[in-house]
């Protein structure tokens, strides 16, 4: 029976999961601001567990296994400098893409697509049962452009710079990132203040309509929510509120996947498929 360990990178945390015997076993959480100390920890797990492979998710925008851009990484080159220092198999890919293999495995839909919202807004699309790549890194809805700096009927020109680089983008409206910036406290805290806070936001309607429209693009099963922000989010109103948008015949089921170390685990699952 292979020992994997299974490793979220993402924009605030780093999330570790041991998986043997069918089981996964949370380790650790560490700061994201820690990057460069997570290299030594998991190397000691690695030679204690005798782990047969690591496969690590991560928030970045990778082409043949290769990080071309990381936004919401304090170092993107910690990624590939654990991946070196590691003397066991390790497999690499976009931290959305592990949250979709892991939502597929757990609720069995062959085509969804998984959305995460934590620091940034990421996505995964499985298409009968594999994740679909594009040219390598397709799924990256929240740099989706929202139109709003061109849309004259907002009343005055929004037109953020948004941490990729470009401007208008989803996650400049919703994202753990842009509402810490625009309310001064984080998105945690917000909605412990008030549980509809989210809701609330002008960004949420921005959220849905790409929803909206990236189901007519894909027509999947199931779109499924996660992350750390968005497992947080009610179904029901995301539904109430996605399918304003979808016209007759668009019927996914939405769901919210409540694990907050389901990246972690879907990286177990990465790392356990390659190997075979
Ligand atoms: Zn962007």
């Amino acid at each position: 029976m292979m020992k994997i360990i299974g490793v979220d990178i993402g924009g605030t945390n780093i999330d570790v999961v041991f998986f043997s015997d069918g089981k996964y076993r949370h380790i650790m959480t560490l700061h994201t601001e820690n990057i460069d100390d997570i290299c030594e920890k998991i190397q000691e797990t690695v030679s204690i567990m005798d782990v047969d492979a690591v496969g690590i998710g991560v928030a970045a925008w990778l082409k043949s296994g290769n990080i071309i851009h990381a936004p919401n990484l304090p170092s993107p080159e910690a990624p590939l400098n654990l991946r070196d220092a590691l003397d066991v198999p390790v497999f690499l890919d976009n931290d959305a893409n592990c949250f979709a293999m892991f939502a597929h495995e757990i609720l069995g839909h062959a085509s969804l697509l998984a959305v995460t919202v934590g620091t940034g807004i990421g996505s995964g699309i499985i298409v009968n049962g594999e994740i679909y790549r594009g040219g390598g890194i397709a799924g990256e809805i929240g740099h989706w452009t929202t139109g709003r700096s061109s849309r004259s009927d907002t009343g005055k020109q929004e037109n953020l710079r948004c941490r990729c680089g470009g401007k208008d983008h989803l996650e400049c409206y919703f994202s753990g990132w842009a509402l810490e910036q625009k309310y001064g406290k984080s998105v945690k805290d917000l909605m412990a203040e008030n549980r509809n806070f989210i809701y609330e936001t002008e960004g949420f309607d921005d959220f849905c309509r790409a929803i909206a429209n990236a189901v007519m693009l894909l027509d999947p099963s199931a779109v499924v929510f996660g992350g750390r922000i968005g497992m947080q989010f009610d179904a029901k109103i995301l539904e109430n509120r996605i399918y304003c948008y979808l016209m007759r015949g668009f019927l996914p089921r939405i769901e919210v996947l409540k694990d907050e170390i389901a990246v972690a685990k879907g990286a177990c699952i990465l790392a356990a498929s390659s190997m075979l």
